[in-house]
């Protein structure tokens, strides 16, 4: 009786020890290493060169911008200021940057010249959203990595189809770079688990129900359900602004509307 109670007793055990809690933990400690390692490497100049960290300061920008700063607060990094932004991103970036001590963000504007020539009346965005992001982001963005052997972003898998084959290294053909993917394999729940545990604090629109936070004209909010990007764009087959490169191609649509 007493061998059958101490087996009971070692199985129960084995299985707190395996149970799939612990799993998950285990996992998040093993993604949040690897991203500090990738980092580490890449911002000592041991893999790429010389490299900037491009950041939107949106929905989840704070983990990835919170690895960065962990490595190296010197790091550069490219805001890209459309001039559409919500007053609260303009906000969110200045409190986040001071949070976490980061010492080089730089703001990246359009091209004041090209601004009054191509977008005087500032409606681009409601006749060419194409042409619009290639003013405000595209072109901004190229002339600021120039000095740049490779950027850092924080794309991920699970944000839809246009991305679920996401490298941690791309090669990027138009700026002739590589771009560097620390967080392509983590899900909405380690990003969770990794604000909580940080403590991060959020860009405030998040409790307003925005989930993905681009341009002011062009983001909605996120109905219960929707895939976190849904609502940029909305309405409209656009679902990148154009930054990035895929085989040659600027991407900017994708299968928005089919990511469930
Ligand atoms: S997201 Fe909209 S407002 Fe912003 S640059 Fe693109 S088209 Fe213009």
């Amino acid at each position: 009786m007493a061998t059958i109670s101490l087996e009971i007793k070692q199985t129960a055990s084995r299985k707190e020890k395996t149970s799939v809690p612990h799993v998950t933990e285990l996992n998040r400690r093993s993604l949040e290493s690897a991203a500090l390692a990738l980092l580490d490497d890449v911002l000592n100049g041991r893999s790429v060169g010389n490299v900037a960290m491009v950041s939107s300061f949106g929905a989840e920008s704070a983990v990835l911008l919170d690895l960065v700063a962990r490595i190296n607060p010197k790091t550069p990094v490219l805001f890209l200021d459309t001039q559409m932004l919500f007053a609260e991103t303009l906000e969110y970036k200045h409190d986040l940057a001071t949070h976490l001590g980061l010492e080089d963000v730089r703001r990246v504007n359009p091209d004041t010249k090209s601004l009054v020539s191509r977008d005087p009346s500032g409606t681009l965005h409601t006749s060419d959203t194409n042409a619009c992001c290639s003013l405000r982001k595209v072109e901004p963005l190229e002339h600021a990595l120039r000095p740049f052997d490779g950027w850092i972003t924080g794309r991920k898998r699970f944000q839809g189809k246009s991305r679920a084959d996401l490298r941690v290294f791309e090669a990027d053909g138009l700026h002739g770079s590589v771009k560097v993917n620390p967080l392509a394999f983590w899900e909405p729940d380690d990003l969770k688990a990794y604000f909580e545990r940080r403590a991060l604090p959020s860009h405030p629109m998040v409790l307003k129900g925005y989930l993905s936070i681009g341009c002011a004209p062009c983001t909605t909010p996120v109905e219960k359900g929707e895939d976190s990007r849904s609502g940029r764009w909305r309405g409209k087959a656009k679902a990148e602004c154009g930054i990035h490169i895929r085989d040659g191609r600027v991407m900017r649509t994708g299968d928005k509307d089919q990511m469930a």
